[in-house]
């Protein structure tokens, strides 16, 4: 092969020769076949280059395929990994949050609250006798009631507030900027709805209420703390007859 920067050993011998020459004829075929020699390197070299070039070329174009393919699986994966974590912080059965979902938002509006000190409110529902539909009417109409409970409540709350649904038959609700009162009057309103929402199932009107137990975080409070005195409150709500929003004491 040729190597640019020295001169070819086919010139340097052509040089040779036509010091060393003494006949013109011969001096002609011999610089004649040296050229020859020197521009069949040129032609392999050219080849040579060409070759590598399209080489280059391919290798270039095999990577942004790869890199195609690769931008293609990342997007997928992204698409999984919202989709799983949507599966895992959302209710299959409603569609609202789930309890780690609310685990997650509270302890976020917990700090809100403690930094901001505006007021904040944790309302736990549970459906009266649930277990009643179960029996009554099956499974099926148990879930069609948690469906329709869970849509009208949380088609009604601020976008600012928050709807879960614990476990079971309970719900769990933020009200993030609402004082106490305000809170058991749309409370109240929402229970109301619930009650009035006329539900069927298989043209039978299937009467569902919700009692509520209320409170506010309050100094030294934890999410725990706020969410044990709500629940005791619901639990004066069911004592005290059930369909009714109770404020803990
Ligand atoms: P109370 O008024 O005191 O709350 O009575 P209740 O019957 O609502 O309460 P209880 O705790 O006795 O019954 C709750 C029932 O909820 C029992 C359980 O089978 C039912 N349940 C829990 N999760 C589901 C579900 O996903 N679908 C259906 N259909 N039922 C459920
Ligand atoms: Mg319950
Ligand atoms: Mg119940």
């Amino acid at each position: 092969m040729l190597v640019f920067g020295q001169p070819p050993s086919n010139v340097n011998e052509m040089l040779l020769d036509i010091d060393k020459a003494t006949e013109l004829t011969t001096l002609k075929h011999t610089v004649n076949a040296k050229l020859d020699n020197i521009s069949s390197h040129i032609v392999n070299y050219r080849e040579f280059e060409v070759n590598r070039v399209e080489e280059s070329q391919q290798q270039v174009s095999d990577m942004q395929e790869r890199m195609v393919e690769l931008e293609e699986e990342a997007e997928t994966l992204k698409k999984l990994v919202v989709e799983k974590n949507k599966q895992a912080t959302f209710d299959a059965l409603t569609g609202i949050p789930n309890r780690l979902f609310f685990e997650e938002r509270s302890e976020h509006e917990f700090s809100r609250w403690k930094r901001f000190n505006t007021p904040l409110i944790l309302a736990i529902w549970d459906i009266d006798f649930f277990k009643k539909v179960n029996d009554n009417y099956g499974h099926k109409a148990g879930d069609k009631v948690l469906k329709t409970v869970a849509g009208l409540i949380n088609k009604r709350i601020r976008s600012t507030d928050f709807l879960a649904r614990f476990g079971g038959e309970e719900f769990v609700m933020l009200l993030p900027g609402t004082k106490q009162e305000e809170a058991l009057y749309f409370l109240n309103k929402l229970r109301l709805q619930v009650g009035q929402c006329g539900f069927r199932y298989q043209e039978e009107v299937v009467n569902v209420t919700v009692s509520c137990g209320i409170s506010d975080f309050r100094e030294n409070d934890s999410v725990e703390s706020v969410f044990e005195r709500a629940d005791q409150a619901l639990y004066k709500a069911k004592e005290n007859g059930r369909n009714q929003c109770v404020v803990a004491e």
